[in-house]
């Protein structure tokens, strides 16, 4: 069986310790590779590689900054159907979903920000005939970025990408819980030339691996996806080191649907937006709100589409809903159907485990599930499920949703489903996210600024909001006179 490797200082190496972890394929519930179970050994040795890789990367001009990592983005378009199978393996995800998203947006990811950084200006502020201020912007040094399971290579290159195209060097680590994409691009970094250091990846546990790059003297940038609980722990230990953080976490978005919206499209959306990827994107719709005049006729149409929905292998071109990532969050979402039971939520569809046949019959599935009944303060409508699992509420009026809405301790996305021009302003404008999405789900411009408020996290992604993040700004006041 395959033993992912380490990728530092430019070779690919066992972890330091000679231990690993199991790596399972969800969609069969058994083991099919071995992951390394690094250590603050492995993270040092990734540190030190990454310290002497950046006096030279961070001065190498953009445009071979830029070069190299085209090339990079060029060698994942030409892998696509290798690494969508992969991501698929390791996941559980329908193999379409990641030729169609996953791997496509990691080579936009690096295409992305090799271009952005030949057009990124820093500011100058005249003060007339007195001074003159021009801003210096130099990469930080080192920075660690840790990355989650549910988008795992997607994700992973949204934090590389702009830290290495400012002259950054790297030490990331994927989620151990989908590992394999990252080893992939390790070999195709080497194939493309990126001068050894200046991208370290350690594989291994967020306890291990993860604490040990949070808690890095020379590590002063941190970058993660993850958790809300997670996110609290490392800025718990990185703030006080004064390290600049970056923290996109959970979310429990609403989707909110007026009576006089696209009812067909809205529908259609809806069904993306709830269990696309099994509902485990943090941009997932999972609390839907619909006008009460529409309520019936929403949950008649919604439950008849999500009951044809077919769950089942991920590379069969049929299959809308793959594996759920592990047998433990299998189970955790599982757990929530039964509180929501308990909370007095009516399970509309859905709501059980799907055993296949044959080879799949040890795999994690879920069945797309619908609940109502449930009042929007309760557990289930407050809680991070992270799985095929939406509840469905009506309301009265735009006061009333707003506060159904921002009821939360999360505050990623919000989805809007109406025609009325005024009043999609007015709600956008009060509702607490950091991304509205109006009668639409999951279109990104990779200009826009990504990220959430309260609990969703601090700081944005995307456009120049990553490379000011990656980089630090120095004014230089010059006098005239
Ligand atoms: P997680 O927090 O368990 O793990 C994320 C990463 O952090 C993993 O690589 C893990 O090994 C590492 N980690 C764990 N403990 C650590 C520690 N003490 N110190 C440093 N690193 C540690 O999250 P997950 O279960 O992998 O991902 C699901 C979560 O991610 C959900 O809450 C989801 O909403 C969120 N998410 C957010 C966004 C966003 O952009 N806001 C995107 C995707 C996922």
């Amino acid at each position: 069986m395959l033993k992912i490797k380490n990728y530092i200082n430019g070779e690919l190496l066992e972890p330091l310790g000679k231990e690993y972890i199991d790596n399972y394929n969800p969609s069969i519930g058994k083991v099919y590779s071995f992951i390394p179970d690094s250590d603050e050994r492995d993270v040092e040795l990734a540190t030190q590689a990454a310290l002497s890789a950046f006096p030279t990367w961070s001065v190498t001009p953009k445009e071979e900054r830029s070069r190299i990592m085209l090339k990079i983005s060029e060698l994942i378009e030409k892998n696509l159907e290798r690494f969508a199978i992969a991501e698929s393996t390791d996941n559980g995800k329908p193999v379409s979903l990641a030729r169609m998203v996953d791997i496509p947006r990691a080579a936009s990811n690096f295409h992305f920000y090799a271009t952005a950084i030949l057009h990124y200006a820093s500011e100058s502020h005249s003060m007339e005939d007195t001074a003159i201020n021009y801003t210096l912007r130099t990469p930080v040094g080192v920075a660690g970025c840790i990355s989650p399971w549910n988008l795992p290579l997607y994700l992973f290159t949204w934090k590389i990408a702009p830290a290495i195209a400012s002259g950054n060097c790297v030490v990331a680590k994927p989620s151990e819980i989908t590992p394999m994409t990252a080893y992939l691009l390790s070999e195709l970094c080497i194939e493309a030339g990126l001068p050894k250091g200046v991208l370290n990846i350690v594989h291994g546990y967020g306890h291990k691996v993860g604490a040990a790059i949070t808690a890095h003297p020379k590590i002063p940038l941190i970058s993660f996806t993850g958790g809300t609980k997670t996110g609290a722990e490392i800025a718990r230990v990185a703030a006080p080191m004064f390290k600049k953080l970056s923290l996109e976490l959970g979310g429990k978005n609403p989707n909110i649907i007026f009576a006089d919206c696209d009812f067909e499209k809205m529908i259609k959306t809806t069904l993306s937006s709830s269990f696309a990827n099994q509902g485990q994107i943090c941009l997932c719709g999972s609390r839907i709100f619909i006008e009460r005049s529409i309520y019936e006729k929403f949950k008649t149409e919604f439950v008849s589409r999500v009951k044809k929905m077919k769950v089942g292998n991920p590379a069969d071109a049929e299959s809308k809903l793959g594996a759920v990532v592990s047998k433990s969050h299998m189970e955790k979402v599982l757990s929530y159907v039964d509180l929501a039971k308990q909370e007095g939520g009516i399970v509309l569809c859905g709501g059980v485990q799907v055993k296949l046949d044959g080879e799949f019959a040890e795999g994690y599935y879920i069945a797309p599930t619908v609940i109502e009944g449930l009042d929007y303060n309760c557990r289930t409508n407050q809680e991070e499920i992270f799985g095929p699992v939406v509840t469905i509420t009506p309301f009265d009026t735009e006061e009333e949703v707003l506060m159904f809405a921002n009821s939360t301790q999360y505050g990623l996305a919000s989805i809007l489903w109406t025609e009325n021009l005024t009043r999609a302003h007015r709600m956008a404008s009060n509702l607490h996210s950091g991304i509205v999405w109006i009668n639409c789900w999951l279109l990104r411009d990779l200009r826009t600024p990504f990220g959430g408020v309260k609990g969703s996290g601090v700081g944005r992604e995307g456009g120049f909001e990553a490379l000011h993040f990656f980089t630090e700004p120095k004014n230089v006041c010059i006098k005239l006179k």
